[in-house]
């Protein structure tokens, strides 16, 4: 196996803590924006378009969309933005990082590593580089991709070989740290990169095989470092 010159990370599940978070309350903040007299018919549509949206998209080769696609996809209304926000906003109350993420990019990029983030997300750039720059870790991740900007989702090799593109870095020379083994570890095996499962969410199981698997981000800079 080649050299590692770069780690890279999913975002949900893998730096960021998976949380059990009602999808509908976050679409009700939505929904009291679009429909103030009576919001949870129009929360109940959203929450149905997301779950639709997403197995539309990944049925359509993991085809990348926006949070302002899917509520058009609902409402016809001008002005989404102010609902989008309000939607947005409400999830920002139930983000936070694994406790052990600074400490482990921090160390990652002593030893000489590159690091970058690619998420399958319908969430804006703006949305996410907040949470990350809150808790620290917006300026330890050299370069942050996130697909509601790209033309495809993982598992489709574009996003992967995407992030390399804005890197610099080969796919071989590439570790890939993620929760969802087809998402994740089957998309970055399938272009050649290293691929470390994070083990004990609730994510779809599947055959594919990772290089290794660890509960959370102690522990990956060694390693990775055994990998140099
Ligand atoms: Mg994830």
């Amino acid at each position: 196996m080649s050299r590692v010159d770069a780690v890279l990370f999913d975002w949900g599940g893998t730096l960021s803590e998976h949380r059990d978070v009602d999808l509908l309350e976050m679409w009700l903040a939505a929904a009291r924006v679009l429909a103030p007299d009576d919001p949870e018919p129009v929360a109940q549509q959203l929450l149905a378009a997301e779950d639709h949206w997403w197995r539309v998209h990944v049925a359509d080769g993991d085809r990348s969309g926006t949070t302002e696609d899917l509520l058009r996809s609902v409402t016809e209304e001008t002005g989404l933005d102010a609902a989008a926000a309000a939607y947005h906003s409400a999830w920002g109350e139930t983000v936070a990082h694994d406790p052990y993420a600074v400490d482990c990019l921090s160390a990652l990029r002593a030893g000489g590593l590159r690091t970058g983030l690619l998420s399958n997300t319908h969430w804006p750039r703006d949305l996410h580089d907040a949470w990350l720059e809150r808790d620290g870790l917006l300026d330890l991740l050299d370069v942050r991709m996130y697909t509601s900007e790209m033309t495809h989702m993982k598992p489709h090799p574009e996003a992967f070989l995407a992030l390399c593109r804005e890197l610099d870095v080969a796919p071989e020379r590439c570790v890939f740290v993620g929760d969802r083994p087809r998402d994740d570890v089957a998309g970055a095996k399938g272009v050649g990169m290293r691929a470390v499962l994070m083990t004990g969410r609730p994510v779809p199981a599947s055959d594919v095989v990772p290089d290794a698997t660890l509960p959370d981000l102690r522990g990956l800079p060694e390693l990775v470092a055994s990998w140099r």
